[in-house]
């Protein structure tokens, strides 16, 4: 007997790559081409050394009260973490404890299956239509739970609020997470049915809408029956989760309601640009709602080809694999610049 018999063995999530390379164009991993808020800025520069010797608050409370303030809901509804990947694998550890799968789609985030391994929770990928759409009766079956992402990643497809309703509706005795970590680019949240619905948990990110991926603070929006759950578990894990600098600097960007909204809308706007442009050029993708764009070329060139031929031209996107995403490529939306860079250089290769 090895003790390496006993090792829990699983199969990692890999994440983008984050490249050192002068002036790339860094388009692989849907963060925001702007700076965070300046609010951010000036707080960071006020900051002492000596600020860090104690330890973070563990209730989080500077940072969850923005967000109830933000979002008009009592601070006993949010849970933040880590990121939203540290608060949607909490979700998934403390709400995904039974013996029946729980229900995802076979194209999505990639690592709803990778908790679901890690934590030994049996789970069922559900086929997406093949244009990318889900059919909702698909979850109306028993199950353990049920995770949908909306919008939808890496598709970019958003499912209506009608649509996300009779999931939940049809779902009383599991919890129904909602990952909405693209919705601020033009999704419809269905944070306001946490009212209605007390299976159903809305989780969030400040790494795309709030350009502070790298500060990595996430945070869940559910009843007070839900977020009590996920505290017991955290508080069973690590009290200490959030840096004390993602406290104050989460809340402070949180605030900033109006360059929030300024940035979210040049994003979009680049989008809907960038989307005139690659029809133009033969790409074809479903709708996106979210900071990317899920491209096919319909030519003879190959995706790996040309996602090889833009990384020689300092650009890079993301390419999954799995037969039914082989020929797409994520295209993260950076500045009007950056983009119209992409758009010259994908004419040069494809000509
Ligand atoms: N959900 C989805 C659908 C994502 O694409 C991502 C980004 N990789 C995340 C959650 C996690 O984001 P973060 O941990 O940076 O909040």
């Amino acid at each position: 007997m090895s003790w390496e018999e006993n090792v829990r063995k699983v199969v990692p999530y890999v994440p983008g790559e984050q490249p050192k390379i002068d002036n790339l164009i860094k388009i692989n991993t849907n963060e925001n081409p702007y700076p965070p808020s300046p609010k951010v800025q000036k707080a960071l520069s006020e900051y002492s050394s000596d600020d860090f010797r104690k330890y973070p608050d563990p209730t989080c409370a500077e940072l969850v009260d923005a967000l109830a303030t933000v979002y008009s809901r009592k601070s006993s509804e949010i849970f933040v973490g880590v990121g939203s990947d540290d608060v949607l694998a909490t979700a998934f550890l403390t709400f995904f404890n039974s013996d029946k799968p729980i229900l995802f789609p076979d194209i999505t985030y990639s690592f709803y299956d990778v908790w679901a391994n890690v934590y030994r929770i049996p789970f069922k990928q559900m086929p997406l239509r093949a244009d990318f759409s889900i059919d909702i009766n698909d979850y109306m079956g028993e199950n353990g739970g049920v995770v949908i992402a909306n919008p939808n990643a890496p598709t970019g497809l958003e499912l209506s609020t009608e649509f996300v309703e009779k999931i939940i509706e049809a779902n009383r005795d599991v919890v129904v997470i909602v990952d909405e970590a693209y919705v601020d680019f033009g999704g419809k949240s269905v944070v306001d049915l946490i009212d209605k619905y007390d299976n159903l948990l809305v989780v969030r990110t400040f790494s795309k809408s709030r350009s502070l991926a790298g500060l990595r603070i996430g945070y869940a929006i559910g009843c007070e029956k839900l977020i009590k759950y996920m505290l017991d578990v955290k508080y069973s894990i690590n009290s200490y989760t959030m840096n004390m600098p993602s406290l104050k600097l989460g809340a402070i960007a949180a605030y900033d309601k109006e360059y929030f909204e300024l940035t979210t809308k040049k994003v979009i706007e680049t989008r809907e640009w960038t989307k005139k442009e690659l029809k133009d050029l033969g790409f074809s993708f479903a709708d996106s709602h979210t900071n990317f764009i899920f491209a096919k070329y319909n030519g003879e060139m190959s995706r790996d080809e040309i996602a090889s031929k833009l990384r020689e031209r300092k650009i890079i996107v993301r390419c999954f694999n799995g037969d039914k995403v082989k020929d797409y490529m994520r295209i993260s939306i950076g500045t009007d610049e950056e983009m119209q860079t992409v758009i010259k250089e994908l004419k040069d290769i494809l000509k």
